[in-house]
């Protein structure tokens, strides 16, 4: 794929009407078109009507369900995904996303009532749920269709126009997430454009009313900045190094099997993967010893031959990852194919902390093992840090527990279980400060990507004239009065 040129995707929605105005042209970039079409569809109110949001999910799963095959082909193809994990991850996450919306959506956009304070008498006050307008997703490349789908699903359940920029990276599954869109949607309503950095900024010059980012911390603040120019809402769906804490009073087997499990899934490359590990050190040796026996329980003696277990996305990648394991302690793996974008699984010894495997999101598969005496250098390590995206504790003690949870800060936690709350969507997915503003899944997609737009509405029965001016210094006390015991 990686096209020279911008290319739109070009399509019709199978039953909805075209848009009958021509687009203005207000400039020569490649998307404007596009745009104003998004602009004049957004207006018609199609997209307003629940009926219609749900019949559209329904036509999308359909689709979704019909291309299943060419969906996992196209994943091996890009990351050498197995088909267990590409279904798992990435087609029954969307699927189930979708039919979240198909069973909810009618409640979720019902407006809700509010109450409402005496002052206000005699009122009432409700919220209404509105769509933003255009959506802008750009996608990354490490859960190409999930990543793509799912923050789709929320913009058009919510009733917005949407413009999909999928990762260029995976260049086989950009064209089938093309494919399904181009046989739902007309470009008015949900447009694909393919393509990397030049036309991802070029995009970025436009007006959308909604930009939706998952991607790494870097380029997050370009999107931003670009954001910015036109006070465009963000969600930034960002990166970081989540660690992980397990205490001495653990089920060390399980303990090893769900780090190794959450570590090595998608070879590392997972936004939530555990980045690190901090383990006490009176079990540190143990824990190793229980994390190569399931790593090759797992992928056998030599994970280059296992259906198991995947590939690095590029050779610039693996060769990124080459580099962390030049001045580490290797006491697992350490092997590295980059021809075949192969890196093994890879255990570390307490790297530096100032090296770059210690700086830097791995996104690939090694795992510093560190150890500590008391827990409060965890804490203060952790929190001197940018706050991650997840954060896993391993503990039987509620105590322990607690203790992490009062003291640290993350986009999520995991007790006892490393990724998984992902999958659970009544639970928000996002990150804080460096990894992330803002959160999605199930009800929060919906509130992401719908406006809470306050309604106050009011009886002429009575007008209370008090407020009006000219202010008399009698009424002074009633207005103290009243906003004491009335607001
Ligand atoms: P990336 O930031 O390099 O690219 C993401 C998207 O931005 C791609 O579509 C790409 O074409 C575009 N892009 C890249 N550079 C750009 C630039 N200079 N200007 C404009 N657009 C640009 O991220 P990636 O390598 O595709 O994905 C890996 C990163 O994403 C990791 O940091 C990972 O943690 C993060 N991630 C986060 C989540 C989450 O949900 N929080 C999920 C998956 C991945």
């Amino acid at each position: 794929m990686k096209p020279s040129t911008a290319k739109l995707s070009s399509t019709v929605l199978k039953d909805v009407p075209l848009s009958t105005t021509m687009p203005v042209f207000k400039n020569n970039n490649a998307y404007a078109s596009v745009l104003e079409k998004q602009t004049v569809f957004f207006q018609t109110g199609t997209t307003l009507p629940i009926q219609f949001r749900i019949d559209t999910l329904k036509k999308l799963k359909k689709c979704i369900l019909q291309h299943e095959s060419e969906i996992s082909d196209a994943l091996t193809h890009d990351l050498g995904k197995p088909i267990f994990e590409s279904y798992g991850a990435e087609i029954a996450g969307t699927i189930s996303e979708i039919d979240y919306f198909i069973h909810n959506l009618r409640k979720l956009a019902t407006d809700t009532t509010v109450s409402t304070p005496l002052l206000h008498f005699k009122a009432s006050s409700r919220i209404q749920y509105q769509p933003y307008g255009k959506v802008l997703i750009i996608a990354p490349w490490n859960y190409p269709f999930l990543l793509s789908m799912n923050p789709l699903v929320g913009a058009v359940a919510a009733g917005n126009t949407c413009v999909l920029k999928p990762s260029e990276i995976a260049e086989k599954t950009a064209l089938i997430i093309e494919k399904i869109i181009n046989e739902i949607f007309i470009q008015d309503y949900v447009a694909v454009v393919q393509g990397g950095v030049n036309q991802t900024q070029e995009l970025l010059e436009n007006k959308f009313d909604l930009l939706f980012f998952t991607g790494s911390t870097p380029v997050g603040k370009i999107m931003y900045k670009a954001a910015a120019e036109h006070l465009t809402p963000v969600v930034l769906e960002l990166g970081g190094k989540s660690p992980v804490i397990v205490d001495e009073d653990t089920d060390i087997e399980i303990t090893a099997r769900r780090i190794v499990w959450g570590k090595f899934l998608n070879t590392g490359q997972t936004c939530i993967a555990p980045d690190y590990v901090f383990v006490h050190e009176n079990i540190k040796a143990k824990l190793i010893e229980r994390c190569i026996h399931y790593i090759e329980d797992f992928y056998g003696k030599d994970a280059y031959v296992s259906s198991s277990y995947g590939r690095i996305i590029t050779t610039k990648n693996t060769l990124r990852l080459k580099n962390y394991l030049a001045t580490s302690n290797v006491i697992y793996g350490g092997k590295v194919n980059e021809n075949a974008c192969y890196v093994s699984p890879t255990l570390l010894d307490s790297p530096a902390m100032d090296s770059p495997v210690m700086q830097e999101e791995i996104f690939g598969p090694i795992l510093p093992i560190h150890s500590y005496k008391n827990i409060d250098e965890v804490i203060q390590f952790i929190a001197n840090r940018p706050k991650p995206l997840a954060l896993y504790i391993f503990s039987n003690s509620k105590t322990f527990q607690n203790t992490i949870l009062q003291k640290t800060y993350s986009g999520g936690v995991a007790i006892n279980e490393t990724v998984m709350h992902v999958a659970n969507h009544n639970l928000p997915f996002g990150g804080v400060g460096a990894s992330g503003i803002g959160n999605y899944h199930g009800k929060h997609s919906f509130f992401t990507f719908s406006h809470a737009r306050s309604i106050l509405s009011k009886s002429f029965i009575i007008d209370v004239k008090i407020r009006y001016a000219p202010y008399q210094k009698n009424r002074l006390g009633l207005l103290k009065f009243m906003t004491k015991y009335f607001m």
